[in-house]
């Protein structure tokens, strides 16, 4: 098993200004690969921290990934921050100086002095060339590690740190162009990691938790919950040596989780509840029309970006709840549709309750609920559950 780390560097992380969304990016690669993740660090820009972690991170990983810190400026300490934990120096490589300066010349731009920092890396590092900017990046091995790892990995003891610069796009063509290829040839990387994502819609996290709870103590394929208000996922990630192994295991685990859910399961993946309410509805030959009270549009917002044609759009009014079916087959006249959806939330004091109401072809239903929930996931929920009764009428009726 091959084991990682990740330490992002820059101080406007750990001030809060910029998000940081590489480690995210550099995660999920290195779950692709099979690679298992320790641990997630951020440190801002002193060398004296950044050599601190690194040289921790050495004592858990084969793998450590930096990003950040390799700019020009000397709140950029990442190139010596490595070098000290790694027990080396840096040296100045002139043909890297070359191609900074080439490529300086290119942005019609005359180069400072500071620039000719970012030509210095620690001393044996092997140099990842940087096509999208001027900062090389570099991979430092260390052959003896500085402490046996818990469980030997397939790169023959060696441990590895990756310096990539902080800029998204740039780290993102260097991880992709150089680092994958290296790091599958020097850890003779074989097994693959792949996750497939159930929806369930319409029961809260606590009721399926009983349902499958169980299956959340497998470790591979693992299963794991993420509830979204009124709509929980289940994410099954299976490791395996081929992807078609994996693909194997996840369905095992998936033809069971189906059978315990039923149609409480609406969809894998990419599916949203939107598009499938709206796949639902059209499987009909019904259009829909939605109205709604109380909630910032968030039912229209939600449907339109499915842009699907099945949906005629909707509107929005300031209505009481007991106004809400009138309201409903008012529109029904007026947008020609074969299915409206009306959904109202109102708030008084600390509750909040939801009116929904659907008129089909088939008939008109109505239904109040109240929410119990955080209030600011109220409108979240009421779209959810509005959506998701929608499409259970739809199935029934079928
Ligand atoms: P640096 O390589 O430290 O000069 O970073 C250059 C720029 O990349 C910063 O100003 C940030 O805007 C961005 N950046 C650095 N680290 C991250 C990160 N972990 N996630 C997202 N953006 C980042
Ligand atoms: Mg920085």
């Amino acid at each position: 098993m091959t084991t990682a780390e990740i330490i992002t560097i820059g101080t406007e992380l750990l001030l809060g200004e910029t998000t940081d969304t590489n480690t995210r990016f550099i995660a999920q690669t290195l779950r692709g690969l099979g690679i298992d993740l320790y641990r997630t660090q951020t440190v801002g820009d002193n060398a004296a921290r950044i050599a601190e972690v690194i040289r921790e991170a050495l004592q858990r990983a084969e793998i450590i990934i930096t990003t950040g810190g390799l700019g020009p400026t000397v709140d950029d300490p990442t190139r010596q921050a490595i070098a000290d934990a790694t027990g080396t120096q840096l040296e100045f490589h002139p043909e890297l100086w070359e191609q900074i300066l080439a490529r300086i010349a290119r942005y019609g731009r005359t180069p400072t002095e500071n620039q000719k920092r970012q030509a210095f890396i620690p001393k044996g590092a092997v140099v990842i060339e940087n096509p999208v900017g001027t900062a090389p990046a570099f991979i430092v091995e260390i052959p003896s590690p500085p402490a046996p790892l818990p469980i030997s990995g397939e790169g023959g003891g060696v441990r590895v740190v990756i310096t990539l610069p902080g800029v998204p796009r740039e780290m993102e063509t260097l991880l992709a162009d150089a680092v994958i290829p290296y790091l599958q040839r020097r850890f003779n990387l074989n097994e693959v990691i792949k996750v497939r994502t159930l929806h369930v819609g319409g029961i809260g996290e606590g009721v399926l938790d009983d349902q499958v709870g169980d299956l959340e103590a497998l470790s591979n394929p693992t299963v794991g919950l993420t509830a979204h208000s009124g709509v929980v996922d289940i994410r099954i990630a299976a490791k395996a040596s081929t992807t078609a192994a994996a693909g194997d295991m996840i369905a095992a685990v998936e033809q069971d989780v189906r059978l315990r859910l039923g149609d409480n399961l609406f969809g894998a993946d990419n599916d949203t509840l939107e598009s499938v309410t709206l796949n639902a509805v059209a499987r009909h030959g019904w259009t829909l029309a939605t109205v709604e009270s109380g909630l910032e549009d968030a039912l229209m917002t939600r449907l339109n970006r499915a842009a699907h044609p099945a949906y005629k759009g909707g509107r929005s009014r300031l209505i009481q709840v007991n106004e809400l079916v009138q309201a409903s087959q008012a529109l029904l006249q007026e947008m020609n549709a074969s299915v409206v959806l009306g959904l109202a939330l109102s708030i008084s004091g600390e509750q909040q309750d939801i009116a929904i109401v659907s008129v089909t072809p088939l008939g008109q239903q109505e239904r109040h609920l109240t929410y119990g929930g955080h209030p600011k996931n109220a409108v979240r929920w009421a779209v959810n559950t509005a959506l998701d009764w929608l499409r259970r009428s739809t199935q029934e009726a079928r």
